[in-house]
Parts: C-alpha cells; structure tokens; sequence
C-alpha cells in the first residue's frame, strides 16, 4: 500500500508532505517530497478511557459486541482502544478482562489493546456515575483475583484504605494507576505521585476544585508532572479550562479519552450503564439526578475540539490523540511515522475529518465519497 502525498505528521519529527509505503503490518519506507499535499496522515487515535457506544456495555457485551464496538471505533479514527470498566463486583470485572484477553487473543489484527478498571477502589464521595453499591477499597487479595496481563490500567483514589499497600501488587503487572474519582488533598496525590501513580483519569472530572490553601487533586494536576486524561467535550470541561491546562503543562502533559457510553453513535434515549439508567439527551449523557455520566464522544471529535479551542499544531494534536498514551501505557512500536514502525494511522481532510483508517497496514475504514 502506497499514501501519496500526505501531509505526514509524527510527534517527535513534526510534519512533512511525502509518500508513505506499507509493507505487511509495517511502515516500509518514508521519502520526503515537499509540496502540496492531499490528505493529513496522523497515527490513528488511542482511546484508553472507553465504556462502550453503539448501543455496547463493556459491562454486559459478548465477542460479538466487542467486535461491532472496534469496528465503530475505526470509523472515528482509533487503532488503540482500551474498553473500560466501572465499579463492579469482581466476576464482572473477571468476566470482562477474560472476554477482551480471549478476543485480543484470537485476533492477529485487532485494535483492542487490555482492558481499563475505573474502579472500584475510588471514594464513593466522588463516585459521579459509578455504582455507590459496587464501590470498595482494595485488598491484595482481591487484586490477586482480578489482575492479569490484559489489565493495563486501574484508576484508583489515594485516600481509600490500603492504598499505598496494594500498589506493589499491581505494578508487578506493570499496570498503571491512574488516580481518579478521588477527594485527595494535595499531599496525597503527590505522595501517590511519589509512589508512582503518573496518571490522572479524566482531569478535572470526578476531582475536588482547587482552593488556593489546599490545591487539592487539580491543583496536583497542574502543578504535578503527572500525565492527565481529559474529556475534551465542552461538557466535562470547558473550552477554555482545556486551553488553561494545554497553557500551563503543554501537549506533553495531555491524553485525550471519549469515556464513551453505549449511547455513543445512538440517538436520544434511555440507556443502562451498570446498572444505573442514563438519558442522552444532544450529546449530554446523565444520571436521573442530572450527575454527568460519561460522554458520548468520539476520538474524531476530540481531536478536532482539542485543535479548535488550543490553536494547536498537528504535531501537537498527533501527542494528545495518540503518542502520550502509546508511550504511557508502554507500547514502544506504535504512533510514530517511522520505518518498521506498526502503519496504524488515520487519514483525515483539512477539516480534521476521519477519510480512512489503517489498521496494522490494512485498511479498516474508508468514508465514502463526499461523506468525508
Ligand atoms: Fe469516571
């Protein structure tokens, strides 16, 4: 497979017009030309913050429905998804984790890449949409149970009890916490920091406000190196709240995730998330008592609201829809137009919109003519 004339645009190298050649799963070769250019070429989209759309409940789905949910994400742009899960008893977790590793396990081509536990050792006082019922601290015991090579993420609060004890069990997976839904003080978090927790889950939602005699967990996040999830939605967090955190910490700092419900690509209605009802309304999604419940957002759309509000660069975009979470989550070979590099990419118009989208060298979406 041959991409004449795209304007190329890596993370680390910037953004150059050439010819890109495909060979097998592999970026082959890349020879710079200069010039105009037909479409953007950007490494496809990684979505680590992810529970569900099409009508799909990462909490209920079978293979079947994991595969629809790919397939629905490709057509966003995405060649990295993490399906995520809520607070949940753990044979539901269990049951998850089993059903993506089977799948990922079946597949030589897929862009399912582990599974995400968002929850449920959070505080309940920070619960936004989870379960109050399913919400508890961890136990090593537990974790035993429900860890295994599949999980790459958990989203945990520092100040729930045995916090800092069970850390040394999950990164023996070489999970990653990420600290959300949490009420932290500020010296917590940085102890969870120290502790080496990196990450925040959707910044600043689920979090306590900043104070400027107790910063707290979004005064951690902007004064913290610390790599922050955001839902870039204009519902979750403003446009200008986004434009503050791409000011003050850079593209560097910033993963973008839809936190996607499977109400996303459906019309308006009432949905089950978990076992709590949520009606979409727009592209609102909430809970009966008005709480936020995840977005309906896609990765498309992300992108394009991230480079509107920010005045970003592509190479920027390309760091925050892709790169940052790739590097994060440790997957070395992925995200970068470079020889021998996985060709997961996305082809977009100069409107940012999704035209056609690689898969591990094949094409997986293509928008039809005019659809654009
Ligand atoms: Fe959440």
């Amino acid at each position: 497979m041959e991409l004449e004339r795209v304007l190329v645009v890596d993370p680390v190298d910037g953004e150059y017009t050439a010819n890109v050649r495909i060979s097998g799963t592999k970026i082959e070769a890349i020879a710079r030309i200069g010039g105009e250019f037909n479409s953007i070429a950007m490494p496809g989209f990684v979505d680590t913050h992810s529970h569900g759309a099409v009508g799909i409940n990462c909490m209920t789905m079978n293979t079947g429905d994991l595969q629809k949910w790919e397939r629905f994400a490709e057509t966003h742009g995405v060649t990295s998804l993490i399906p995520t899960t809520v607070s949940a008893d753990s044979n539901e977790m269990k049951r998850v984790a089993d059903l993506v590793s089977n799948y990922v396990s079946e597949r030589p081509r897929t862009a399912v890449r582990g599974v995400h536990y968002e929850g449920p050792y959070i505080n309940p006082k920070k619960k936004g949409a989870q379960n109050p019922s399913a919400i508890r601290p961890a136990t090593i015991k537990e974790l035993r149970s429900v860890l295994s090579d599949i999980v790459v993420l958990i989203t945990m609060a520092p100040e729930i009890e045995g916090f800092l004890e069970v850390l040394p069990e999950i990164f023996k997976h070489e999970i990653i916490v990420s600290i959300g839904h949490t009420d932290a003080t500020y010296s917590q978090i940085k102890e969870a920091y120290e502790s080496g927790c990196g990450r925040m889950t959707h910044f600043p939602n689920g979090m306590n406000v900043l104070h400027h005699r107790e910063i707290g967990c979004v005064g951690a996040g902007f004064l913290l190196p610390m790599k922050l999830e955001m839902i870039v939605d204009g519902i979750h967090t403003a446009p200008e709240f986004v434009q503050m955190v791409h000011k003050i910490r850079g593209s560097e700092a910033i993963i973008l995730v839809t936190d996607s419900l499977d109400a996303t690509g459906l019309s308006d209605g009432m949905y089950d998330l978990g076992g709590l009802k949520v009606e979409v309304k727009g592209s609102t999604a909430t809970l009966e008592d008005g709480t936020l419940a995840g977005s309906t957002l896609t990765m498309e759309r992300a992108a394009n609201n991230f480079h509107r509000w920010t005045d970003c660069s592509l190479q920027e975009l390309a760091k925050v829809t892709s790169y940052n979470a790739l590097q994060n989550l440790g997957i070395p070979n992925r995200g970068r137009f470079k020889e021998g590099f996985v060709a997961d990419l996305v082809l977009l118009n100069r409107k940012l919109e999704v035209e056609e989208t690689i898969l591990a060298g094949q094409s997986v979406f293509k928008a039809r003519e005019g659809q654009g």
